[in-house]
C-alpha cells in the first residue's frame, strides 16, 4: 500500500547515502569556528514569539510573513526563523555576558520560515551561525568575515563573492530614513501594500522587498553610504583595510540592507551566481543595539548565518569533495550457528578498536553473503565455517587485491593481523573521520 502521507512542502529528507555531505560541512564548520575561539551553543527550537518581534523587527518579511507561530495554552511560541535572537537570549539568561568578553559561540541548527519553496529556499532549512558579543572593534568584523571565508575555502567552494556594506548606526539611519521617505513618497502609489506601510515605520525595509516593482523603484533610491556619520565611516574604512591585510577580496554593494532589523554598521553577504536566484550562501553583520534591546547592558555584537542547503547546492554543482563514507573493514561470512556466535565475539573485539565490522543478519547462504560484502564495499572478508572453527584459524581476504592472509580466531585475533592490513583499516577510519586526512588530500591535489 502506498504511503499517502508525504513530507510537508519545503522540507527535505537527508538520506543515509547523502549524510556524509552534511557531516563534512558540520565537521569543517565546527572545527574552523573552534580554531577561531568559538564554542558551540545549543538553544531551544522554539522561543516566545515576542523575542523575534523585538529582535528581528515587526516590519521585516520574516516577522510579517514567514514565522511559524503556535498558541499553546495562553502563550505564543514561534519556531526559530533564525539563530541570533535565541542565542543572545540564552547568553543573557545564563549570564554569559558577565563572563570574560568577547563571548564567541557557534551553532548548526534548523530554522523555519513560511516561504514559497524553491531551489535553495525551504521552509525548514539549516544554518551554521556564529556570534561574537562584546567587541565594538572592526577587527571583530574582519574576524567574523574571515571565519566565514575560511569555512568556504576549506570546503573548496569557488566562485563566491563577498559583498560588504555599512548601514550605519541609529544616528545616521535617522537622516537616511528621511531621505528615503521623500524619495519613495513620490512613487508611493506604485509600492506594494506592505511597503506602503513600511514607508512611515521603516523605509529601509522597502529596499529589501522581493516585489519586482518595489525593487525597480528602490534601484535609484539614495544610498546609505552617503549618510554615514564619522564613526560609522571610520569603522567601515578600518574593516576594508583589515580585509585587504587578510587578502580577502570584497566588493562594496551599497544596496545590501539585509532582511533583519537588528543590524547596524557592517553588513555582508557571500553570493554565488551558480545556483540560481537564491545565491546568498551566507549573510551577516553587526548588531550593536540588539543586546540592549533584549534587556541587557549595551554590548556590541555581530555574527553571520550560513545556509547549509545552499552551500550543499554549490558544493554539488562544483563537484567539491566530501569526506568518504565509512565502509565495512571486516565482513564475516558465516556458515552455521557456531560460526555466527564466533562472528559475534570477533566483531565485538574489532568494534572495541573502532573498526567497522559486521556479519550476516539475514540468514543468507555464503554466496549471497559474499555478494553483499562486495556490493557494500567491505575492505576485508573472513569466511567462518566448521573447518575454521575447528582449527582456530581463518583467512582474511583483501577484497581489492584478492590476497589472503592467515589470522587466528582467539583473543589474539586483532594482534594476528598483518601490519599492512591493519594500516589499511586504520586508513579507512582516518579517511572517514578526520578532517586532517581530508586536508592532506587537499594538499596532495594542489
Ligand atoms: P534571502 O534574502 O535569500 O531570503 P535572508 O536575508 O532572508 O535571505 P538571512 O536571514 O540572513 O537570509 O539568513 C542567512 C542565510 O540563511 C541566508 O544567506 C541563506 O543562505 C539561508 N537562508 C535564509 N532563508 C532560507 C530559506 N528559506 N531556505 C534556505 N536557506 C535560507
Ligand atoms: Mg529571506
Amino acid at each position: 500500500m502506498a504511503l499517502n502521507i508525504k513530507r510537508p512542502n519545503g522540507t527535505e529528507d537527508v538520506l543515509p547515502k547523502d549524510v556524509h555531505k552534511w557531516h563534512t560541512i558540520e565537521k569543517i564548520a565546527g572545527e574552523t569556528a573552534e580554531s577561531f575561539g568559538f564554542t558551540e551553543i545549543r538553544v531551544p527550537t522554539f522561543e516566545n514569539t515576542d523575542l523575534f518581534l523585538r529582535s528581528v523587527g515587526e516590519t521585516t518579511d520574516v516577522v510579517q510573513k514567514e514565522m511559524y507561530t503556535v498558541m499553546a495554552k495562553e502563550t505564543k511560541f514561534t519556531l526559530r526563523p533564525e539563530g541570533t535572537a535565541g542565542t543572545i537570549r540564552a547568553m543573557l539568561q545564563n549570564g554569559l555576558l558577565n563572563e570574560a568578553l568577547p563571548q564567541r559561540v557557534y551553532y548548526i541548527t534548523s530554522c523555519f520560515r513560511h516561504e514559497r519553496p524553491q531551489a535553495g529556499r525551504l521552509r525548514e532549512f539549516h544554518q551554521f551561525g556564529v556570534e561574537i558579543a562584546g567587541s565594538a572593534s572592526p577587527v571583530a568584523d574582519a574576524e567574523v568575515i574571515s571565519l566565514a571565508k575560511s569555512v568556504l575555502d576549506r570546503l573548496e567552494v569557488k566562485n563566491i563573492e563577498l559583498y560588504i556594506n555599512s548601514i550605519g548606526c541609529p544616528g545616521c539611519r535617522a537622516k537616511y530614513h528621511d531621505a528615503l521617505r521623500s524619495y519613495f513618497q513620490a512613487r508611493k502609489d506604485e509600492l506594494c501594500d506592505t511597503c506602503c506601510d513600511r514607508l512611515e515605520k521603516n523605509p529601509m525595509r522597502i529596499l529589501d522587498c522581493k516585489s519586482p516593482v518595489c525593487q525597480e523603484i528602490g534601484s535609484n533610491a539614495p544610498l546609505i553610504l552617503d549618510y554615514l556619520c564619522e564613526e560609522c565611516s571610520d569603522h567601515f574604512e578600518k574593516l576594508k583595510e583589515y580585509l585587504s591585510k587578510l587578502g580577502i577580496e570584497y566588493k562594496i554593494n551599497p544596496k545590501i540592507v539585509r532582511g533583519l532589523d537588528y543590524y547596524t554598521k557592517t553588513v555582508f553577504e557571500f553570493v554565488t551566481t551558480e545556483i540560481g536566484a537564491q545565491g546568498t550562501v551566507c549573510g551577516g553583520g553587526r548588531y550593536d543595539g540588539l543586546i540592549e534591546q533584549l534587556g541587557g547592558q549595551h554590548t556590541p555584537a555581530l555574527g553571520f548565518g550560513m545556509g547549509i542547503e545552499r552551500l550543499l547546492l554549490v558544493m554539488e554543482k562544483q563537484n567539491c569533495r566530501f569526506l568518504t563514507p565509512k565502509k565495512c573493514d571486516i565482513y564475516f561470512a558465516t556458515m552455521g550457528e557456531a560460526a555466527v556466535e564466533k562472528a559475534m565475539e570477533l566483531t565485538k573485539q574489532l568494534r572495541e578498536y573502532g573498526f567497522f565490522s559486521e556479519f550476516d543478519l539475514m540468514g543468507r547462504g555464503i554466496k549471497a553473503q559474499m555478494k553483499y560484502a562486495n556490493k557494500t564495499g567491505a575492505l576485508f572478508t573472513v569466511v567462518l565455517g566448521d573447518n575454521e572453527l575447528e582449527e582456530g584459524r581463518a583467512r582474511l581476504k583483501d577484497m581489492e587485491s584478492g590476497e589472503e592472509k592467515e589470522i587466528l580466531l582467539d583473543d589474539k585475533f586483532v594482534g594476528s593481523f598483518d601490519a599492512a592490513y591493519f594500516d589499511k583499516m586504520m586508513d579507512s577510519i582516518e579517511n572517514a573521520e578526520t578532517v586532517s586526512a581530508f586536508q592532506n588530500l587537499a594538499e596532495e591535489k594542489k
